[in-house]
Parts: structure tokens; sequence; C-alpha cells
């Protein structure tokens, strides 16, 4: 069984090592020529972290990651609205983490080199298209040069994002991803610890909203804090949707006025939001689920098959559970490719089918939305504005969705 990947993002990546850790034959292909730390600041939840480590990541991610204690959800006034205990401090069986994504991303491509072997990872090869006939699939990949070459293996998972070429040629006229009409400002500062040093704040509503947490380890170990920050502010009625690009830089000046009377206890924003070196935006997009993920030969994989809002941390956590779905897949169905495949679909799609359509509810943040809604200049009483019981009815629907229940470690072959 020779399993070919197009992607080498985080979802590949992972993807690759579990099925080689499965015992497969595996091969990535990457378009990007050099891979470079991109990115900000990302959350892998405790059932992602639980893959990750049963492939032997425990340690990597321990040293580059904070292990989140907290999320801390606050309205503009800088009350505190709600809090829920993350990872180990919560009693999960592993760590939630927050990391700079290009760091993870890099030691996940190190990783992958050392146990694949480097010829088993390779760089600078965009899928263009796929072909396949009964006995094998055939992928064309093209060189930043031009130069066309074709690559032929049993199976090919299509972890190529959001703009997916596999994907593309499946459902050619999907068109361009769906815009919220969010804009995602994003920046990384080196700043003082706040709170407990480990805590995920996220204040605002939807009209609005500012993101905050620690991502490096190393800072944290230092007594200060890398703090990745995300400020969500709704586009102006005349702006087009620019193409999504995660290292478009952006002018600070266009937003941070926005930010100018919002309080929080620990935390100045405004100064947060200056001192980054760089400030990039993304337009907070999705796509419409999809009816189907698998063609004969071919599936799709992480944000090529499920590109959802960036909330509520599901963003690499999803891809990361795909990639364990798919080896546990090849690993019950050995050479039946077509059951494997089918098996990945049925577990995987309902599941980020759902979240694709939660997160588009605002997910978690929905608490954010209603104290806002119901109370826009601050509250007194909490329990008048968003009873207990309904906070944890939005809380324990949405967890349940993410997966928030799941344990589980990395699959073996037996
Ligand atoms: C450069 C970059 C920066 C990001 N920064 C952030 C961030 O700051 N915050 C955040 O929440 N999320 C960020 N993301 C998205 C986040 O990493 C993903 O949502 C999540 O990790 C799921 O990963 P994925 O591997 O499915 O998709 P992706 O992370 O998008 O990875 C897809 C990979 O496929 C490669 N690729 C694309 N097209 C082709 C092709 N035709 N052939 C071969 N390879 C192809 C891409 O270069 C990329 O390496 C970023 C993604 C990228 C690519």
């Amino acid at each position: 069984m020779r399993i070919l990947i197009a992607g080498g993002g985080i979802g590949g990546l992972t993807t690759a090592l579990a099925l080689h850790a499965a015992g497969l034959d595996v091969e990535v292909v990457e378009a990007t020529a050099q891979l470079r730390p991109l990115g900000v600041g990302i959350n892998v939840l405790p059932h992602a972290v639980g893959v990750l480590s049963g492939l032997g990541l425990a340690d990597e991610m321990a040293q580059l990651a904070i292990p989140t204690r907290e999320v801390a959800f606050y309205n503009r006034h800088g009350q505190r609205i709600w809090q829920d205990g993350r990872g180990l401090d919560a009693g999960y069986p592993f760590p939630q983490y927050s990391v700079h994504r290009g760091e993870m991303h890099l030691m996940l491509y190190r990783i992958a080199c050392a146990r694949l072997g480097a010829d088993r990872v390779i760089t600078g090869q965009r899928l263009e298209r796929f072909d396949q006939d009964d006995g094998a699939v055939r992928a064309t990949f093209s060189a930043r040069d031009g130069t066309r070459s074709t690559r032929t293996a049993d199976v090919l998972l299509a972890a190529d994002g959001i703009h997916s070429a596999a994907r593309r040629q499946c459902y050619p006229d999907e068109g361009l991803p769906r815009w919220s009409r969010l804009i995602l400002y994003r920046g990384v500062t080196r700043s003082a610890q706040f709170l407990s040093g480990r805590t995920m704040v996220q204040m605002g509503s939807k009209a609005q909203k500012f993101v905050c947490y620690p991502i490096s380890r190393a800072a944290y170990d230092a007594g200060a804090s890398l703090t990745n920050w995300i400020a969500c502010v709704q586009a102006s009625a005349d702006e087009a949707l620019k193409p999504e690009d995660w290292n478009r830089k952006a002018d600070v000046e266009t937003f941070v006025h926005r930010y100018a009377d919002w309080k929080f206890p620990d935390l100045d924003i405004v100064a947060l939001i200056r001192g980054a070196e760089e400030v990039f935006e993304f337009p907070m997009v999705d796509r419409d689920p999809l009816p189907r993920w698998t063609f004969g030969r071919m599936t799709l994989v992480g944000d090529a098959a499920h590109p959802m809002y960036p909330i509520g941390s599901n963003g690499a956590t999803q891809a990361i559970m795909d990639a364990r779905a798919v080896a546990d897949a090849f690993l019950q169905h050995g050479a039946d490719w077509r059951a494997a495949l089918a098996r990945y679909e049925d577990q995987r799609r309902n599941a980020t089918t759902a979240l694709t359509l939660a997160n588009r509810r605002e997910g978690l943040d929905r608490i954010l939305d209603l104290v806002d809604e119901r109370a826009p200049d601050g509250f007194t009483d909490l329990e008048a504005v968003l009873p207990a019981r309904e906070l944890e009815a939005i809380v324990s629907e949405y967890k349940t969705l993410a997966g928030h229940h799941v344990t589980i470690g990395a699959p073996k072959a037996s």
C-alpha cells in the first residue's frame, strides 16, 4: 500500500507520521520550496495532543508550547463572564497547548524527515491534478520553474489546505471561500505575563473581539510572555474580500483605535497591539461542508476537507484528529483502501460538518454575544444576564461537538 499525501502542513505531516507509525509506506509532497516558521499562535486541544503524544511527540510539544491552564471570557469592560479549566489543570489526560504555528509545523517537518526519510518529504512540488484507474492514482505536480512530474500511488490524501487543488478538481464550481465579513488582525508581542501566565483570554462579542494567549515555553520560563493576539473586527461595508493569505501584512492604524476604550484588569490592549513587530490580516472564511470527500482513490484531509472559522481551537486540532482516523482506518482494513477511505470519511465528515456549522454560530463565543446583547454597558449580576444553566447548556453542546470528551493516543501497528 503506497500512500501519497499532497500538502505538508500540520494536517499532512501528522497524517504521514500516523501512517508511518501504523507501518504504511507514505510520501509527502509539499508545494512550498522551503518551509519557514509561518503563522502566529494556534491552540491544540487535549484530544489532539493525545494523538501527538501517542506519536512520540510529547516532549517536543512540551518544549515549544504553553500548557494552557484556563480559557477566560470577558466583556469589553473587563468583567469576567466565565472561565473554563483546560488540559491537565482541568483533569484531562493530556495538556491543551498554545503554540507558535510555525514552530510546531517545523518540528513536525523535522520529525517527519527523520522518521520517513528526507527523500520521502518532498518540497517545492505543487499538486495540480490527479487521475486514476483500476490500478493506481497518478498525481501531477508542478515545480516553480514549470517542470511537471507525476507520482503514482495506491491512495492520494489531499491535505493541501483551504485552496485544495484536489477539492477544486472534484468541485470545480465551488468558487471562493465564504467570508463572514470579519477580519482577523493577528500579531505576537513580548509582554509581561497576565492572569495565571497560562490563560487564554476571549473578550468582546461577534461585532468586535480580542483574543490573546501566551505561546512560548521559553518566554514563560524566563518570567515573560510571548503573547499571541487576535483583533477580530467587522470589515467596512465597501470592503471586498482579499485573497486569503496567512502572511498578508496589515497596518496597525487601520484598527487599533477601535480598542481605545476597552478595559482589561491585567493588560493594556492597545499597548499589546502596538508592541507587535509585524501585524497580519486574514479574512474569517470557511467553506460549505461537502456531501463527499472521497473520490475513488483520493480523499481530503484537514482544511482541504473542512475549512472552518478559527473558533474553539479547532483548525489544527481537527486536522490532527483526521490523521488519527486515517491511520486507524488503514490499520483496520489493510490493503482494502476502499473500505479504509469509507471508514475514515464515515468517522470524520459528519463530525466536522457539525463543528463547521457550530462555528458559524460562534461556538463557545456565543456566551460573549449573549452577554453583549443583554448587557452592552456591563452587568452587576451576571446570573440575571446569563443564567448558569443557559451557559452550561451552550458549553456542553459545543464541547461534545468538538470532541473534548475523546481521550485517545496514537494508532499502533498490531
Ligand atoms: C502559512 C500558513 C500560516 C498559517 N497561520 C495560521 C495562524 O496564524 N493561525 C491559525 O489559526 N491558522 C493558521 N494557519 C492554518 C492552520 O495551520 C490550519 O488551519 C490547520 O493547521 C490545518 O492544517 P492543514 O494542514 O489542513 O492545512 P494548512 O495548514 O493550510 O496546510 C496545507 C499545506 O499544503 C500546502 N499546499 C497548498 N496547496 C498545495 C498543493 N496544490 N500541492 C501541495 N501542497 C500544497 C501548503 O503550502 C501547506 O503547507 C496557517 C496555514 C498556513 C499554510
